[in-house]
Parts: C-alpha cells; sequence; structure tokens
C-alpha cells in the first residue's frame, strides 16, 4: 500500500517531497536548497590536499573534498607506460569503475607504486539506471510500482513518469526500501570487490554508476552502507555518475545534500556544451553546496560539421589547430562560470594526452572566446543531448538512448574499447530487434537520425 508521507519512517522516506518529482517542479527549489547547507564554510576552513602537483597543470579544488584536482582527469584508457607519462603531466585523478572490463585489474601494478599520487575514484556498476539495472533491484523495482501503481509491466522509465506523476497529484510515494536495502548489500559488496581488484585499501570515491533513478535518495540503507564503509576506512567520498535524465537526477542531489544526512561530495555528470546552459540551475546550487563537479561527455554528441569556421578559429589561437573534442573541453573548461572543476578525457595515446593535458593552461582571447562559443554551438544544434525520451517509446524495448552513446563513443570520443565493451554487454544487436515503427523519431525532440544509427552501430564497434 502506498503511504503518505507524513506517515512515513526515517529510514524509509523523506519528509518532503522533492526527489523524483520532475525538474521543472523544483526550480524554485534549488536555490533555497543549496542555501539550507552552507557547507563551504567547513570545508574552506580546512586545508586543501594536494597530490602529484606540477607546476605546468592548472589545478582546481574539488568543493568540500578539500582535493585540489587536475583540471583534465583521466578515464578509460591507455597501459601502464601511457599511466606514467600522464603521471608527469600533472593529472592527479583517475577514474575507473567494476564495469570497465578488467580496467581495475590492470590499474593495480600502477597503483601499487603510484596510490599516494593519486585522487582514485571507482563505481558499482549497473544497479540504478532504467536500462541498467541488477535483476533482483528491477524485480524488486518493479514489485513497489506494483504496489503504488497496480502495474509493473513496461519500461522501468515509463512506470517512473507514471509514479511521478501521481506522487505529484496525491503527495504519495511507492515505497522503495526494498530495493534501497539491495542497492546497499550489492554497494558494499561491489566495493569490496572494486578494492581487492585494484589492490588498495581505500577509494577517494565510490560512486554510484549511471544513476538514474533520482527515488534512490530516499533510500537511507545506501547511505547508511556508504557511511560504514567510511567509517571502517575503505572509501572517503560518496558520490555518482549520471548519463541522462540529468536534470531531474541532479536537482534530487541538491535536495538530497540540502536535507541530510546524504553528502554527496562529487559528482560526474555528462555535461557539454549544448546541454550546459540547461542544467545550469542545478549545477549552481551544487556548486553552492560546495560538491566537487568533474565533466564527462563534455563534447557533447555532433550534429553537423562547422566546415570553414575551424580555420577562422585556429587563426585566432594564433595557428594551433584543436578538433571538435578539444573545442568540447575547452569550452567547458573555460567558459562554464567556474561551475565545471575538471573534465575527464580518455587518453589512449601520447598525442592524446599532450593535447588534452595542455587544454586547461590555454589562453582564449575575447575573439577567440567568441568563435569557440558560436563553432561549438552550430555543432551542436539539433543533436543527441540525451534526454532519453526515445527509450521510453520503443516498443522493443530497446536502450535507444544507450546505444546512441555507444555509437557517439566510436565516431566522436575515440573510445571504441569502451563501446565494443558496453555493446557486448548489452547483447543484443539494436537494429535487428527494431520493427521501425517510428516511435522513437516521433519523441525526439532534436531530429536525431536515430533509425541509422542503430543500423550502423553494430559495425561501427565491430570496425
Ligand atoms: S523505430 Fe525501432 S528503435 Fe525506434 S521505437 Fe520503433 S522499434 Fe524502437
Ligand atoms: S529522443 Fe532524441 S535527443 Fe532524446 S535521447 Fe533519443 S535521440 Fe537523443
Amino acid at each position: 500500500m502506498p503511504r503518505k508521507h507524513n506517515e512515513i519512517d526515517r529510514r524509509g522516506f523523506l519528509k518532503t517531497t522533492a526527489a523524483g518529482v520532475g525538474a521543472a517542479a523544483l526550480g524554485n527549489k534549488l536555490a533555497h536548497a543549496a542555501e539550507e547547507r552552507p557547507a563551504t564554510q567547513p570545508a574552506e576552513s580546512q586545508e586543501v590536499i594536494w597530490r602529484n602537483r606540477n607546476p605546468e597543470m592548472e589545478y582546481r579544488r574539488l568543493g568540500r573534498t578539500q582535493f585540489m584536482v587536475s583540471r583534465i582527469v583521466h578515464g578509460w584508457g591507455g597501459n601502464e607506460s601511457l599511466w606514467r607519462r600522464i603521471l608527469g603531466t600533472g593529472v592527479n585523478y583517475f577514474d575507473t569503475a567494476l564495469g570497465y572490463g578488467n580496467l581495475e585489474v590492470e590499474l593495480k601494478p600502477f597503483l601499487a607504486r603510484y596510490r599516494d599520487r593519486l585522487w582514485v575514484t571507482s563505481k558499482v556498476s549497473d544497479i540504478t539506471g532504467y536500462t541498467k539495472i541488477d535483476e533482483g533491484v528491477q524485480e524488486l523495482y518493479r514489485k513497489a510500482m506494483k504496489a503504488f501503481l497496480g502495474k509493473e509491466e513496461g519500461h522501468l522509465l515509463a512506470l517512473h513518469k507514471e509514479a511521478v506523476a501521481k506522487q505529484k497529484a496525491t503527495g504519495e510515494k511507492p515505497d522503495l526500501r526494498a530495493v534501497g536495502q539491495r542497492i546497499a548489500r550489492l554497494y558494499a559488496e561491489m566495493l569490496d570487490q572494486s578494492l581487492e581488484r585494484m589492490g588498495i585499501e581505500c577509494v577517494d570515491c565510490y560512486m554510484m554508476h549511471g544513476l538514474e533513478i533520482p527515488w534512490m535518495f530516499d533510500c537511507l540503507d545506501i547511505w547508511e552502507t556508504y557511511a560504514k564503509a567510511h567509517k571502517a576506512g575503505k572509501v572517503k567520498h560518496f558520490g555518482f555518475s549520471v548519463h541522462q535524465h540529468h536534470k531531474e537526477v541532479l536537482a534530487a542531489t541538491v535536495e538530497a545534500n540540502a536535507r541530510g544526512p546524504w553528502k554527496i561530495d562529487l559528482i560526474m555528470p555528462g555535461v557539454n556544451p549544448e546541454s550546459f546552459d540547461q542544467l545550469k540551475p542545478e549545477l549552481a546550487a551544487l556548486k553552492k553546496q560546495d560538491v566537487g563537479i568533474v565533466a564527462m561527455k563534455t563534447s557533447g554528441i555532433k550534429n553537423r560539421p562547422v566546415d570553414g569556421r575551424e580555420q577562422r578559429f585556429t587563426d585566432l589561437m594564433g595557428g594551433r589547430e584543436y578538433n571538435e573534442w578539444e573545442r568540447g573541453k575547452l569550452w567547458m573548461l573555460h567558459l562554464t562560470e567556474d561551475l565545471i572543476d575538471a573534465c575527464i578525457a580518455a587518453m589512449s595515446n601520447v598525442e592524446e594526452m599532450e593535447k588534452d593535458t595542455r587544454l586547461p593552461s590555454v589562453k582564449l582571447t575575447a575573439a577567440a572566446e567568441r568563435e569557440l562559443r558560436a563553432m561549438v554551438k552550430l555543432e551542436m544544434a539539433g543533436a543527441c543531448h540525451l534526454c532519453g525520451s526515445c527509450t521510453t517509446a520503443c516498443p522493443e524495448h530497446i536502450a535507444v538512448t544507450d546505444m546512441i552513446r555507444y555509437h557517439a563513443y566510436v565516431h566522436q570520443y575515440n573510445e571504441k574499447a569502451l563501446a565494443r565493451e558496453l555493446y557486448a554487454k548489452a547483447g543484443y544487436d539494436p537494429s535487428r530487434l527494431c520493427n521501425q515503427c517510428g516511435a522513437c523519431a516521433d519523441v525526439c525532440p532534436s531530429d536525431v537520425r536515430i533509425s541509422e544509427i542503430l543500423a550502423e552501430l553494430p559495425l561501427a564497434v565491430r570496425a
């Protein structure tokens, strides 16, 4: 039976109706929530933490973690020899995840030598997404929806949207305690696995990977499990990465931080010049709470070439050329009004490393800044912004948005190995499942060529 808010106990749910409500409804609450808990004061009185400092690199205080993070951090890619060179540039943050193939294990000998020079994040994989979700979690989530909505069939995101609508209308929320308890158990188990795989005793931040369900912040068992691991010295900070449904998840994060006991110190959102303006209120509210923000997928997903303008930008930059990935990162590093602390780069060879690690110290003249803004906006106009609507609409339950992201990993992010890995994990060819009904195209606000992308993907990941 669904319960009214004021009947819900502390462990299960919260006194307010914040998390899970559509982001638009939260607009006015954001600033207020950010003001309620001025986390900056105690944090700023503490000393900052330096690791692997190099005068050639730019650093930024990573919110209340107090860690001075290199403005470019390293994600997927490379080998020990490249990692040593990356360390030599002053980069001091390496990101991995239990779900990134064997990467944690490959990092083990490297971490045995250089752990003290690095900030290390890893992630509990695939338990809080609408499509990437542990089967047990999914089953419990559907049960909770059955009790709340009287139905459990269909795409999880569609059920979630229906539940949010009911919450808005009635003030009730689904009872997700059993879901939270399972996630909490998985978090503890996977944290132990990750520590063992990396051969380290403590990870700086163990994140929820690809968080999509904002009601997770109502599940205090997850927080309590993290707090226990923190006390045991296994993890220093809580955080998450988010690939889609950003607005709703980030708004729920602001609320959870304001309300406590949650203390979400670090987030890795997929944010790019196209989505930045839309997410700015939530990012600004998080910044006010002194949360560290490391941007992923900073190049966005391009839609059209900007032939002709590259040369103008090159001229303005004194003859130095910047490709589309670099332009995206330049934008995020220099034109986001200090909301973004660092950008992640998947550096897979020395050439990429040399280019990426120089981006934080690039100086943009006013004219170059204007040109960069214009070019990047033009490139991204009408591109996929990972809203997730196509996935919800698909009658064949194809994870359309994820597939579009894998396609971008191949064609735009030079992360083919990651694309291959994730595509193999999905375990199906979307072009075979697709019945060409066109429902995804009907709901797409950006006229993305979805069918073509799905048809290209199997070959693209194998090439
Ligand atoms: S066209 Fe294909 S991918 Fe799009 S909604 Fe229909 S079945 Fe799903
Ligand atoms: S509906 Fe369009 S913009 Fe939204 S995720 Fe799908 S392809 Fe991208």
